[in-house]
């Protein structure tokens, strides 16, 4: 059976009525209830009834959206979001409890710490491609951290966008935690308005208007943007092992994932059989005819699939290649050494082509990476150690995983983000309680045993005394 997809228009917020949800959502805040314990763990917990509750009516807004099967909404969504709650819950007590610091001698007596203070008001703007994950991950990180939230998610996922604003108004506390819905025109009327945070998944062109929209408030923004993300293969690695996981990560949502791999660089020598392991795979995991796989996903616009097919022209595809603009469907398509000057490998692809590029020495991967924007992740496959360090000490990226592919999302303890040209600031876990609290420094001195050192009148005594201290 053909995967079909649904597009529907985002049944957008009045303009007129986004003023009124900030003031309210502000309102909240300064009385104070979002800042206790038991409020923050009743909206996880809440959150979490939301996601399970609703899974049904979530897969099929997800299969409308993106034709997206159920197992793989439920791994990089569902999943994603009620770990983040489960791990927040267990751990919220342990991050809201002042952090203790030493006191150096000229401050004795004395106690230092930091204690964690929400923000305020966070906006959270989503992207298309996750499009519960990318705001509902970024919500748990704001509530455990005590804030009010404001959701704008995709407008490009209008089903999936619709769902979650019916959700968040039958689940969560509507005084605190609100949605708008709409594109541009009402993107642009909030960002008109003073947040006290601002988390952006999505492009790096929206990403400066946002930072440029934050700037006239000095509001602290953290960008999740996206970018090529190399894939690395050494001729050492485990073929087998590591054709299945460059196939899982890559083809996951169609191609549609920030973390994919962009593209590989692969030894000349070594080239050949990945490519025919690759081939095998995707066979193996999608049948022969892939257009028919109920497992494999579509392109979310037209807009975006003529965007993708575009990369095609003129390029050496080895495997794949067929398309259907009409049902926005890509097959999983290998390109074989395009030139480093075509759009395919000037811009993110973001959908199921992966370039192989072959060099003569995998050491040449380095430089390769180096002479390109900070991606937002990086893959390497080798059982080599020593070349493997080489790659984690040479290179920069936001995110890493060494035989794999996106796992490291799998794990709360580690930040989720970009570097450079892939994003700033991160999230999940302890790090996304971090990101949307301000760590206040606070001191308490005694009022025993106050040491006249500092205080004027100045002698050369004194001074002598307090360089020895200091
Ligand atoms: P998108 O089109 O859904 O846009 C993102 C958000 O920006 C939407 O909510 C949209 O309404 C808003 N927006 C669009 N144009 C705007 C404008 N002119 N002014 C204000 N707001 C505007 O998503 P996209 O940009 O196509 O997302 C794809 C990009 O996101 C890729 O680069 C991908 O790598 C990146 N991404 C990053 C992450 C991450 O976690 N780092 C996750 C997913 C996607």
């Amino acid at each position: 059976m053909q995967t079909t997809t649904q597009s529907t228009e985002v049944s957008a917020t009045l303009i007129a009525d986004i003023a009124p949800k900030i003031h309210a959502l502000k309102k909240t805040f300064s009385n104070g209830n979002t800042k206790v314990f038991s409020w923050r763990v009743a909206q996880l917990e809440q959150i979490k009834k939301m996601v399970v509750e609703n899974q049904d009516d979530i897969f099929a807004a997800m299969q409308k959206d993106l034709g997206r099967c159920d197992m793989e909404s439920w791994t990089a969504e569902l999943g994603g979001v009620i770990t983040e709650v489960e791990h927040s819950i267990k751990n919220l007590k342990k991050w809201m409890k002042p952090r203790k610091v030493s006191t150096p001698i000229v401050a004795q007596p004395g106690k230092s710490y930091m204690l964690p203070e929400p923000l305020g008001t966070i906006l959270i703007i989503g992207a298309w491609n996750y499009p519960l994950l990318l705001v509902l991950s970024p919500l748990v990180a704001a509530v455990s951290a005590g804030n009010c939230a404001l959701i704008k998610p995709s407008e490009l996922s209008a089903n999936t966008s619709s769902l979650i604003a019916k959700m968040v108004s039958e689940y969560l506390d509507n005084d605190a935690i609100k949605v708008v819905e709409g594109a541009v025109e009402e993107t642009t009327e909030l960002l008109k308005h003073q947040f006290d945070h601002i988390i952006y998944t999505g492009g790096d062109v929206v990403g400066k208007i946002v930072m440029r929209a934050a700037a006239e408030f000095l509001t602290p923004v953290t960008l999740e943007l996206g970018g090529k993300s190399p894939c690395i293969v050494d001729s050492s690695t485990d073929l087998e092992v590591t054709a299945s996981r460059i196939v899982w990560s890559k083809w996951m949502n169609a191609g549609q994932t920030c973390v994919a791999p962009d593209y590989v660089l692969v030894e000349k020598s070594f080239a050949a059989p990945l490519i025919s392991a690759i081939k095998n795979k995707i066979t193996e995991f999608y049948g022969a005819d892939v257009a028919n796989s109920k497992d494999y996903g579509r392109i979310v616009s037209e807009r975006h699939c003529s965007r993708i097919i575009k990369y095609l022209a003129d390029q050496n595809v080895v495997f794949g290649g067929n398309h259907n603009l009409s049902n926005k469907y890509i097959e999983p398509t290998l390109v074989l050494d395009p030139s480093a000057d075509s759009p395919l490998m000037q811009e993110e692809i973001f959908g199921p082509i992966l370039p192989i590029i072959t060099l003569d020495n995998i050491g040449q991967a380095i430089p390769y990476v180096n002479d390109r924007e900070k991606p937002l992740a990086l893959y390497l496959f080798t059982k080599d150690s020593r070349f493997e360090q080489q790659v984690l000490t040479s290179t920069s990226a936001g995110m890493v995983c060494v035989n794999d592919g996106f796992m490291f999302a799998a794990n709360p303890n580690l930040p989720f983000g970009g570097v450079g040209n892939s994003g700033t600031g991160a999230y999940h876990g302890k790090i996304g309680f971090d990101n949307f609290s301000h760590l206040k420094t606070v001191m308490k001195r005694s009022f025993w045993f106050d040491v006249p050192l500092r205080y004027p009148p100045f002698t050369d005594k004194k001074f002598k005394l307090l360089k020895k201290l200091i």
